[in-house]
C-alpha cells in the first residue's frame, strides 16, 4: 500500500475521534440526538482547524443508514462512501475555484430533486467567502425557502467577506485554533500507534511551530519523519524547522538586561552558527517578553514557553515590568522591519542594539523610568475594529441577527472632536456586508487619547474627511458619464461610427456569452447592411453561434433593420470595448490613487501615525453604482 500522508490517514471519522472544539461537538451532537436539525451550518475558523472535516461527519451523521445519530456506524454503504469521498448526495464544492455563477446556478438548480439515495442531499461549501455576488444571490434564493431534503455544510475561513443576509441563516460555529497541548498530544499517540521513534521535546516544538492547527502539525510530523528517518530528534526537528534554542533565547534577554553588548551579539554569532532563522529569534524573544509579563502580574498563569520554571520566576522577578514593556515594543518594531533591512542579520542586531540603545537607566528607582520620546509615538498596529463585524466567537450556536444599519461608534466615547469621529463614521458607512476586510485596516487610532487628538485636529484644520474624497475622482474622469452617453446614442437609429462601437455594446443589454462576445470585438466596417467586426484569436472561446445570433438580432432591435454581422477570428484585433473599459479604469485607478496620495488628511494621517496607505485596496467607485 502506498504511503498516505498522517495529516488524512489520521482524519477523525467520527465525532469521539475529533480532538479540540469540544464546544462545537457538543452542540452538534445535541441536536443530532434531539433531532433538532438546522438546513444550514456555517463553520468559521483559521485553517486547519477542522472546519471540513467536521462537516463530513455531519454529512455522515444525516446519511448513515442506521437513522440520524451522533455516532455514525462507519459501516454501512453511506458511511464508508462519505468516508472515501464518493457518496453521491455529498457535492462538495470549493468556492475558491467556483466562482462563477453558472456553475453555482446549475449545481443550485438540482436543489430540488430528491437526493440519490441518501436520506438527505448535503452540499458542502468550503471558503464560500469567495463566492461571486451572484453566486451569493443564488445561494441565498435557496436559503430562503430550502427544500425539507437538503442541508447546507458551510465553511470559510473570512466570514466577514459572508453578506448578513447569508449569516442570518445559517447556525453559525466558531472553530477555535487548537492551544499547543492539545496537538502535541495527538501527535505522541499518532507517533505511539505508528510504532515511530520520536523524542517528547521535538514532538513539542513540533506542536508549537503548529500555530494552532492540527493539519500543520500532522503535515510537520511528516516532513519531520522525512527529515530524521526513524528517530526523530530535537535537534534535527529544530534545525528543520530553523527553531532556535530557547536557553540561548534566555541568555539573550540576560546579556540585554546586563546592558552587556558584547555577550548580546556573540549569542547572535551562536545562532547564525545553527542556522536558526532570525525572523524566528525575534518572535522567541517576544514570546518570552509576554511570558514575563504575564508572570509578573499572575503568578501561576499558563505560558507557552519552553523555559524551566525556576528560571521564569527569576527572570520575572529581576527585570522590572517597564523594561520587558520596552523590549517587546522595540522588539515588535524590529519584526515588522526584518525585510526592510539589507540583511536578516542585520535587522536582528539593530533591533537588539536599540533595546539597549533606550534602555532606561538604571541608577535611580525603577519607578522613575520614563519612556523615550520616540516611544511616545503611537503605535500604528491598533486597529479599530468597525461596529458591523459579524465575527462571533460563539460557545453556542446562534443566530446572527443582521444589523439594521452599519453604524460607527465614535472613536474615543467621552472627549471626541467632530473631524476625528466623522472620518470613522464616513469610512464605516462605506463597508456594505460584503466589503473586503482589509477596509478595517485603514482605520488607524492613536493608542494614547486627548493629546494626540488634539494636535491631529489642530494639524489639519479644513481637512475633508477621508471618505469624501472617494467621490473626487468620478465628475473629471473619462468613461464617468458612459451611461448617459450610451443612453442617448441607445435612442438614435442612424448608423454608428466605427469609434463609437464601445458605447453601443454596452447600452445593448447583452447577457451571457454574448455579452463577453460584445465585448471583445472591434468593429471595422459598417455599411447598410453589414457590422464587420475582428475578434483576437486568443477570444476565440466566447464565438460560437448562438452568441453571434444573438448580437445580431440585439443590433437589429437597436437600429430598427435588418443588418448582418460579420466576424472574422484575426491574430491581432483593435481596440475593443473590453480593452477600451479596460483602459479606462486603469486610468481612474491611477487618478484616485494620485488625489489620495495628494490628501492632506491622509497626509496628516501618515505623518502623525506613521501610517501607510495600502495602494493595493484602492479602487474607484463604479459611476454607475454608489
Ligand atoms: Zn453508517
Amino acid at each position: 500500500m502506498s504511503y498516505q500522508v498522517l495529516a488524512r490517514k489520521w482524519r477523525p471519522l467520527s465525532f469521539a475521534d475529533l480532538v479540540g472544539q469540544d464546544h462545537v461537538r457538543r452542540a452538534l451532537t445535541n441536536s443530532l440526538t434531539t433531532g433538532r436539525l438546522h438546513h444550514a451550518y456555517l463553520f468559521t475558523g483559521t485553517r486547519g482547524v477542522g472546519k471540513t472535516t467536521i462537516a463530513r461527519l455531519m454529512a455522515k451523521a444525516l446519511n448513515c443508514e442506521q437513522g440520524i445519530t451522533a455516532e455514525p456506524c462507519g459501516q454501512c454503504s453511506a458511511c464508508t462512501e462519505i468516508d472515501a469521498g464518493r457518496f453521491l448526495d455529498l457535492l462538495e464544492i470549493d468556492a475558491a475555484s467556483r466562482t462563477k455563477v453558472d456553475d453555482t446556478r446549475e449545481l443550485l438548480e438540482n436543489v430540488q430533486y430528491a437526493p440519490t439515495r441518501g436520506r438527505f442531499k448535503v452540499y458542502l461549501i468550503d471558503e464560500v467567502h469567495m463566492f461571486s455576488k451572484s453566486s451569493f444571490n443564488a445561494l441565498l434564493k435557496t436559503l430562503e425557502e430550502p427544500p425539507a431534503h437538503v442541508k447546507f455544510l458551510l465553511a470559510t475561513t473570512d466570514p466577514q467577506k459572508i453578506p448578513v443576509t447569508i449569516l442570518s441563516r445559517c447556525l453559525q460555529f466558531n472553530l477555535r485554533q487548537m492551544p499547543a497541548d492539545v496537538i502535541e498530544q495527538q501527535l505522541v499517540k499518532i507517533t505511539d500507534e505508528e510504532h515511530l521513534q520520536a523524542a517528547p521535546e521535538a514532538l513539542r516544538l513540533l506542536a508549537r511551530s503548529a500555530a494552532g492547527s492540527m493539519r500543520d502539525g500532522l503535515s510537520l510530523l511528516d516532513q519531520a519523519i522525512a527529515f530524521c528517518g526513524a528517530n526523530v530528534s530535537l535537534e534535527e526537528t529544530a534545525s528543520m524547522l530553523g527553531a532556535v534554542d530557547q536557553a540561548q533565547v534566555v541568555e539573550m534577554l540576560q546579556a540585554l538586561h546586563r546592558g552587556d553588548a558584547n555577550g548580546l551579539l556573540s549569542q547572535v554569532d551562536l545562532l547564525t552558527a545553527r542556522a536558526a532563522d532570525y525572523a524566528v529569534i525575534l518572535e522567541e524573544l517576544l514570546s518570552l517578553l509576554h511570558a514575563l509579563s504575564v508572570r509578573q502580574q499572575v503568578e501561576d498563569a499558563p505560558v507557552q514557553v519552553d523555559v524551566p520554571e525556576a528560571q521564569l520566576a527569576s527572570l520575572a522577578a529581576a527585570i522590572p515590568a517597564e523594561e520587558l514593556q520596552l523590549y517587546y515594543q522595540l522588539g515588535l518594531h524590529g519584526r515588522r522591519d526584518l525585510p526592510l533591512a539589507p540583511t536578516p542579520r542585520i535587522g536582528l542586531e539593530m533591533a537588539l542594539l536599540r533595546m539597549l540603545a533606550f534602555q532606561p537607566e538604571r541608577t535611580g528607582a525603577t519607578a522613575e523610568f520614563a519612556p523615550p520620546p520616540a516611544l511616545a509615538v503611537p503605535t500604528p498596529e491598533v486597529v479599530v475594529p468597525l461596529s458591523g463585524e459579524v465575527s462571533v466567537d460563539a460557545d453556542e450556536p446562534r443566530h446572527v441577527d443582521p444589523p439594521a444599519e452599519y453604524e460607527a461608534e465614535p472613536v474615543f466615547e467621552s472627549e471626541s472632536p467632530a473631524d476625528f469621529v466623522k472620518i470613522g463614521s464616513d469610512e464605516a458607512s462605506f463597508d456594505s456586508p460584503m466589503a473586503p476586510a482589509s477596509r478595517a485596516s485603514e482605520e488607524v487610532s492613536p493608542v494614547t487619547s486627548g493629546p494626540v487628538v488634539e494636535s491631529f485636529s489642530e494639524s489639519v484644520p479644513a481637512a475633508a474627511p477621508i471618505a469624501g474624497r472617494h467621490d473626487a475622482p468620478q465628475s473629471d474622469m473619462p468613461g464617468a458619464d458612459g451611461h448617459a452617453v450610451a443612453e442617448t446614442s441607445g435612442s438614435s437609429t442612424e448608423a454608428v461610427v466605427v469609434s463609437d462601437w464601445s458605447q453601443q455594446a454596452y447600452s445593448l443589454s447583452l447577457t451571457g456569452l454574448a455579452q463577453q462576445l460584445a465585448a471583445q470585438l472591434a468593429l471595422v466596417s459598417v455599411t447598410d447592411r453589414e457590422y464587420r467586426f475582428t475578434l483576437d484569436t486568443s477570444h476565440r472561446a466566447v464565438l460560437n453561434r448562438a452568441a453571434q445570433s444573438r448580437l445580431e438580432q440585439a443590433l437589429c432591435r437597436h437600429l430598427g433593420r435588418e443588418i448582418k454581422v460579420v466576424i472574422e477570428v484575426v491574430h491581432h484585433s483593435d481596440e475593443t470595448p473590453a480593452k477600451e473599459r479596460q483602459r479606462i479604469e486603469q486610468l481612474r485607478l491611477d487618478e484616485t490613487t494620485r488625489k489620495l496620495q495628494e490628501d492632506p488628511t491622509v497626509k496628516a494621517l501618515e505623518g502623525a501615525f506613521g501610517a501607510q496607505l495600502d495602494v493595493a485596496s484602492i479602487e474607484p467607485l463604479d459611476p454607475g453604482k454608489s
